[in-house]
């Protein structure tokens, strides 16, 4: 099974949902022999080619334009669409008509903007948000979240020589980088006329510590059915604020409506890696360790001593969340 991972670049550096689809190319790709190729899109990719080399990569071709700072979902299809039609021509399905090219990507905001447009004017499958993607009895078989989460499904296609496929951030974290590893770098500079593009990019946003996506954030604060409800959930925030900490929690204050459901931790959730996760009025369900977890630094509140998430904590402060995040607010301002 051949890969080609498109990948993309967020604040001058390669982002971590490419980088998990790197390596996820890279796991499959090495069981038949293959190779991974990643295409990298932007205006300044200098140094990317190391680290997606360090993370799978064997060749990777760097599509450079001035035109992809600013540019939105038409420039990327302008230039995409040529190339991947190159890349496709030619290619068969295997002997037992199963396809022999999978187009993996992250399943990122951006992507979802022109990844299936480009799937259509190629007509090939777009099977989206996968958790993993491996072989099975010599089929590809995709994994992806149903029923709210509850369930996986197993996604095969046969009858197609190539298939596109999105990764769901955080599905399988990353592993260590090997530094040791190169790849055959490309260039391409694509001809490109934007004059009869609509969209223009004015502004990219610094993001705000509090909201900026939890696998990335360096700092958590997250909260549990022990907050009690939406007032407790304000103190998270507050604390959140005074710590440059972003706030998340577990399943079921998402479920109740008292965080975006976005912000929640776990198997269904996100996957996260903070250097220091502050758990308040969490128990510690192995749904929500399996996606915090591999945090560097754990602090956990809890007037249940025998709640399971202390197991995990480095340090563990039996008691009362609504006596300790005031205290803790007032010390800090101080
Ligand atoms: C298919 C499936 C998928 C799931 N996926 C996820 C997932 O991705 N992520 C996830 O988080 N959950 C998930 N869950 C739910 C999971 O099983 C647990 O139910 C959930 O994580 C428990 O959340 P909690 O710790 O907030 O609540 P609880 O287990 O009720 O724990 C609340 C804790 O707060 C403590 N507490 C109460 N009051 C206070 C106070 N005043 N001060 C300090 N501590 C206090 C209690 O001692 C208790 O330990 C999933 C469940 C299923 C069935």
């Amino acid at each position: 099974m051949q890969f080609i991972v498109i990948a993309e670049a967020d604040h001058g550096a390669v982002s971590l949902p490419s980088l998990e689809c790197v390596e996820e190319a890279r796991d499959v790709a090495a069981q038949s022999g293959h190779f991974v190729q990643v295409l990298l899109a932007g205006a300044t990719l200098t140094a990317m080619a190391e680290v997606l080399a360090a993370h799978g990569a064997d060749e990777v071709t760097l599509i450079e334009h001035e035109a992809l700072s600013h540019g939105g979902a038409e420039h990327w299809l302008s230039i995409f669409e040529p190339v991947m039609r190159d890349t496709v021509t030619g290619i068969e399905a295997d002997s037992a008509g199963e396809p022999s090219l999978c187009i993996l990507a992250p399943d990122s905001s951006h992507m979802r903007a022109w990844l299936p447009r480009l799937a259509l004017r190629l007509q090939i499958p777009l099977v989206s948000h996968c958790l993993q993607v491996h072989i099975s009895a010599n089929r590809l078989v995709f994994v992806r979240p149903t029923h709210g989460g509850n369930r996986h499904e197993q996604v095969i296609c046969p009858g197609t020589n190539v298939v596109c496929a999105t990764l769901a951030p955080g599905a399988r974290g990353i592993g260590v980088a090997d530094t040791r590893r190169r790849a055959r770098v490309r260039r391409l500079t694509p001809d490109l006329s934007t004059e009869t593009f609509h969209e223009r990019r004015l502004h990219t946003l610094p993001p705000d510590p509090r909201t900026v996506d939890l696998r990335e954030a360096d700092r958590i604060v997250a909260g549990g059915l022990g907050v009690g409800g939406p007032a407790g959930v304000e103190l998270l925030w507050k604390l959140g604020t005074r710590l440059e900490a972003a706030v998340g929690g577990t399943r079921v204050i998402a479920d109740r409506g008292w965080l975006p459901t976005d912000r929640f931790i776990g198997t269904t959730g996100k996957t996260v890696t903070p250097k220091l996760y502050l758990a308040l009025g969490i128990s510690g369900a192995s749904q929500h360790t399996s996606g915090m977890n591999r945090s560097e630094t754990v602090i956990v509140v809890n007037n249940d001593r025998t709640a399971p998430l202390f197991s995990l904590a480095d340090l563990g402060i039996v008691g009362d969340l609504h006596e300790i995040i005031p205290a803790l607010l007032a010390r800090l301002e101080e």
